[in-house]
Order: C-alpha cells, then structure tokens, then sequence
C-alpha cells in the first residue's frame, strides 16, 4: 500500500520548492497541474469538446488551447465555468488516479494539488500537507521573484481558499515564511520522520498506537474532525463520535456507524488504508458477538498508522448485516 499524500498551498507559497524536494528524496510526484494540460493537449477528447463548447476562438493556431482566450470565455460567467469544469475535471481525476495506482507499492506518492482545500479532498489522502506562508509575503514573492504582475497576482490569490480554510484541512502546516534552508531542513524532518514510518506502518499493517498510550496526549477536535472526515469518506457513510461512551485513554475515541459490517469488506479497508487507518480487533473486547445492540462494544477499532497520531478509534453500532 503506497502512502498518498496530498499537498497544497495558495499560489507563492513554495509547493512547487517542496515538491522538488519531496521528489528529490524518493517520493512519486503527480503534479495536478502537469495532467490538467495533459488532458487538453491537441488530439485529446477533451479539447474537441472544449472546441465545441466554446468555439474555434479557444483554439491556438498550432492547435493547443488558447488559455488566455478561454479564460476570457468563462470569465465571471458560472455556467460557462461549470460546463468547462464537467469536460476537464472527470479527466483530471481519472488521469491522477491511474498515474497514482501506477506508482510502485512502497512509494511514497505526493498529489501536488493547488484547488485540494478548493475542492475539499483533504479527506481523500492518509495525510495532507500545506505550505504556509502570510499573504503578503506570497504576494511578495510572486511579484519580485517569479515576476507577476502585482494586480494579477493579487486576483489569483483572491480567487483562492483564505489561509484560515487552508490550515483547517492541514495534518501538517509547513511553515516557509522564512529562509529557503529553514523550508529545506523542514520538508526533511517531515520526509524522515513521518512520511517514511507513515509508509513503513501502512506496508506492515501497523497501528502508530500498538499498545497503551499515554493519558497526557490528547487529541484536539480539529484532529479528531479529520480523522472522523477520513473514516466516513473510507466506509462511505456518516460516523458519529460518540462522547457517551466511557473511554479511560483520551487517545481512545469512540464512534457510532449504522453498519459494522462495512468494515470487514475488503474495498472499505482499501478506502480507510488509503486514507492511513487500519482496521483492526479490538484487544478489549473479548466477547464479541454477544452486544449487538446499538452502541455497544463491538470487537473492531479503525487505528491510524500516522507515527504523529496516535490515535484508535473504537467503534459502537449495530451489526447489520
Ligand atoms: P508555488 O508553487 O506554491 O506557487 P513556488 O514554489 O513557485 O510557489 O515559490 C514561489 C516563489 O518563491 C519562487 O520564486 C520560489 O523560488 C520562492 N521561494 C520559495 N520559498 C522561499 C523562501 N522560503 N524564501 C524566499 N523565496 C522563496
């Protein structure tokens, strides 16, 4: 199982500097960029539709999409923008998935995705990875260092998530509003310290938590929203934390779901291990079978292999099935 990571940032804020990096030391970069041109490149489906769509003035006269010209086209205009988003983004996403599955089992796969706030995806990676820098100094950096014009500059990062919106989504804020080498030693520390065991985990089926934790962690709720966030869009259906049952460990959380029985099937624990968790007997409990009555124990917890969470979530509901 390749560990998938999905990392963003607003426009300036070094992802690009970081995915570098991250490919440098081993990762498998699928840049969301490089397929949304992909998949509009001449000759491709897509830009016939688009050309439909829109007309021969989107058209450049060696056959690629004019950019600028369709910007123009969609431009304040949602319905245009929608229809735009409905021939490219199924391609995108499909594209992106295949390059993903295609990368060896032991990879560290890093999803370079500047809209992942935007599009609300933070759920869909084991962890996801934000690139923080003020708005001013990314602003800055855009237009003295890559040379932007400041007024578009501006547009562009105000067409995107606010960094408030961004830091919610983030398991991990990685901090480049100072020097290039604090970033360097940074992306280091998460590649060796957490992206590595992360895999080594997820490959050996390896709770972060194996045994007793110790009762002074504790798990703030923007932690705990992620993580529930992770486990619903694994098993496909709301999971409730469940503060009326009794838990001794504070890393030990309960949740209530509908079905239990959506955990033993083999595509649900594909979904939650891509998304970092395990599926996993329950230690505690050794009667399993007898409670099956709503919110009672039920010999199965979801435990993340994140060596930076530590964290089992024991699971209460109804055996359905
Ligand atoms: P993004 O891909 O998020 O748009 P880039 O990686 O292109 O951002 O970074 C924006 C600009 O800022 C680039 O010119 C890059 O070299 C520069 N840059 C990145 N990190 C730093 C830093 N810590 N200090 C100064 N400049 C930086």
């Amino acid at each position: 199982m390749t560990l998938l990571v999905g990392l963003s940032g607003g426009i300036g804020s070094g992802k690009s500097t970081v995915s570098a990096q991250l490919a440098s030391l081993g990762a498998v970069v699928v840049d969301a960029d490089a397929v949304a041109r992909e998949v509009v490149a001449p000759g491709t489906p897509a830009l016939a539709q688009i050309r439909e769509r829109f007309g021969p003035g989107v058209i450049a006269e060696d056959g690629s999409l004019d950019r600028p010209a369709l910007a123009q086209e969609v431009f304040g205009d949602e319905g245009a923008r929608r229809d735009l988003e409905g021939i490219t983004h199924p391609r995108i996403r499909r594209r992106s998935a295949e390059l993903i599955a295609a990368a060896p089992q032991d990879a560290v796969v890093v999803h370079d995705i500047p809209l992942l706030v935007e599009l609300g995806l933070a759920a869909d990676y084991a962890l996801t990875v934000i690139v923080d820098v003020p708005e001013t100094e990314r602003l800055r950096r855009l237009v003295e260092l890559r040379g932007m014009d400041e007024a578009a500059a501006r547009a562009r990062i105000r067409a995107q998530a606010g960094d408030a919106e961004r830091a919610e989504a983030a398991d991990v804020l990685l901090d480049n509003s100072t020097s290039p080498q604090d970033l360097h030693g940074r992306v280091g520390e998460l590649w060796s310290h957490r992206l590595l065991p992360f895999r080594d985990n997820l490959q050996a089926g390896r709770p972060s938590h194996p045994g007793p934790v110790s009762p002074t962690t504790q798990v703030s709720d923007p932690v705990l929203a992620r993580l529930l966030a992770r486990v619903e869009a694994g098993v496909g259906e709301p999971v409730a934390p469940n503060s009326t049952a009794p838990t001794s460990d504070p890393l030990d959380l309960a949740g209530i779901m509908s079905d239990l029985h959506l955990l033993d099937d083999p595509r649900v624990r594909q979904r939650l291990a891509r998304r970092g968790l395990l599926v996993q007997a329950d230690e505690n409990v050794t009667d399993v079978g007898r409670d099956t009555h709503a919110a009672g124990p039920t010999g199965r917890v979801i435990a993340s292999a994140d060596p930076a969470l530590p964290v089992r979530l024991r699971l209460h509901g109804r055996e359905n099935g």
